[in-house]
């Protein structure tokens, strides 16, 4: 199929083809081709002008040229590499640089040629993936971490999240829709009916919050679903669970409420407002796993659930092992401002005897945690090699980063550089250590 859409040299079509699925395929394509790069083995798959291989975008594209500049140009990079090192003439650098891209963002493989997915940590490409990266996202809004919680069953969140959306069949949203009616509330008669006046301004729904706030012992008042949630900011977690299901609880207690007076010609009726809200607070005491203080019972009596005490601290056994002669200790550290922003990384270097060797310290550009963490490890390891130690012994508290390095799953941007280190070590171990054992790489790192 891939071959049909594609000319001889490997770029796409630009004519029709009578296909319903041909124009949607070189869309897909196009969008994920921007996000795929060649890490350089041998050169031999990799087409010099129209592959990603100096950077996020190819010469072809950096220089804007029109498909028919390149009919007939299918060098492949192997050309310019001789025993697995790239010498790229000055011409083509000159060229690089006029497209925008770099020699330093060439990425180096000891094996074959491989095209990585670079949204992918580890570089791998999956449909789920290209479907986050390419699907349209809307602004985060406010209750979204609220409503889809492992706390709120997932019928309740959903109702939530449709009053959230104002996706209901209020007088106003008709009025919206070019219809005519005279509107009232069902709940006071008094004004007209719009989801915020049903439930935070009525006042059938300000009597419902008093007795809810009063029942969780919260002082204050508010006016809309943020003020609400905020009212616990200062509880323990199992309360701020129990008080944000109570909210929604009341949210969707007051319209099914108006729902039933509507359909239904049912009187106005607190009690079952009052029972909506308790159901939601009881699914919630099963599955919130924050735990309670002894303060709280009151709490949780009046809505007649468990406390769920805190397990008591465990005491982990610690022992110093003693490196072995000559063997050198990394103890080491990445972190990230915002789990994807500005990083840096640590790293102290020991002898046997516990004496400091070195002390390296350096700032990463926009990274993650985790990333910052492995790329802790790998210049941690090239440094000690650079001076001669390769009898090494690596402690960082990141368990993720000790995993990846054991497993070779590093991410891709570090997986060359990382093979190329563990195969000049005579001895190399990567280790969890705690992270009051690690404070001087945390210092440094930080
Ligand atoms: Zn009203």
């Amino acid at each position: 199929m891939r071959l049909n859409i594609l000319t001889k040299e490997g770029a796409l079509i630009n004519y029709y083809k009578p296909s319903s699925i041909c124009p949607g395929v070189k869309k897909a394509l196009q969008e994920i081709d921007k996000k795929c790069q060649w890490v350089i083995g041998n050169g031999a798959k990799i087409d010099l002008w129209r592959d990603c291989w100096a950077g996020k975008h190819s010469i072809h594209k950096g220089l804007n040229l029109p498909d028919h500049a390149l009919k007939g140009c299918t060098l492949k990079l192997e050309s310019l590499i001789q025993g697995l090192i790239l010498r790229c003439p000055t011409h083509i650098t000159h060229l690089l640089h006029l497209a925008g891209l770099s020699l330093h963002d060439v990425k180096k493989s000891t094996d074959e040629d491989y095209l990585v997915w670079w949204p992918d940590i580890k570089g791998h490409f999956s449909a789920q993936g290209a479907f986050q990266e390419t699907r349209f996202k809307r602004p985060k809004v406010h209750w979204s971490k609220h409503v889809w919680n492992s706390y709120i069953h997932p019928k309740h969140a959903g109702t939530v999240w449709k009053l959230c959306s104002k996706a209901t069949a209020t007088d106003e949203n008709i009025k919206k829709r070019g219809v005519t009616i005279a509107s009232k509330c069902r709940h006071c008669g008094a004004q007209e009916e719009s989801l915020i006046h049903l439930i935070w301004e009525c006042v059938f729904a300000k009597e419902m919050w008093n007795w809810l706030a009063g029942k969780f012992k919260f002082r204050g008042t508010f006016t809309d679903m943020k003020e609400a949630i905020k009212l616990s900011k200062n509880s323990i977690p199992r309360v701020v669970h129990l008080w944000i299901s109570a909210v929604f609880g009341g949210m969707t207690g007051l319209w099914k409420h108006r729902n039933k007076i509507f359909f239904q010609d049912k009187a106005v009726s607190k009690a079952f407002c009052e029972g909506i809200v308790r159901s939601h607070i009881i699914t919630t005491s099963y599955l919130s796993k924050g735990h309670t203080e002894p303060s709280d019972v009151g709490i949780m009596n009046e809505w007649g659930i468990h406390m769920n005490v805190v397990a008591a601290r465990r005491r982990i056994h610690c022992i110093w092992i003693p490196l072995a002669i000559a063997q050198v200790k990394l103890n080491i550290d990445g972190a990230a401002k915002g789990n994807l922003g500005p990083g840096g990384f640590g790293v102290s270097f020991r002898d046997h005897n516990g004496n400091f060797l070195y002390v390296l310290g350096g700032g990463l550009s926009n990274t993650t945690c985790y990333l910052a963490e492995c790329t802790a490890i790998v210049e941690g390891v090239e440094a000690a090699l650079s001076r001669g130690w390769n009898n090494l012994w690596v402690e960082s508290y990141s368990s993720t980063a000790v995993t990846a390095a054991n497993s070779s799953s590093m991410s891709w941007e570090l997986l060359n550089r990382w093979k190329l280190c563990s195969r000049a070590c005579t001895s190399l171990q990567v280790t969890h250590t705690w992270r009051e054992a690690n404070q001087e790489a945390d210092i440094i790192a930080n």
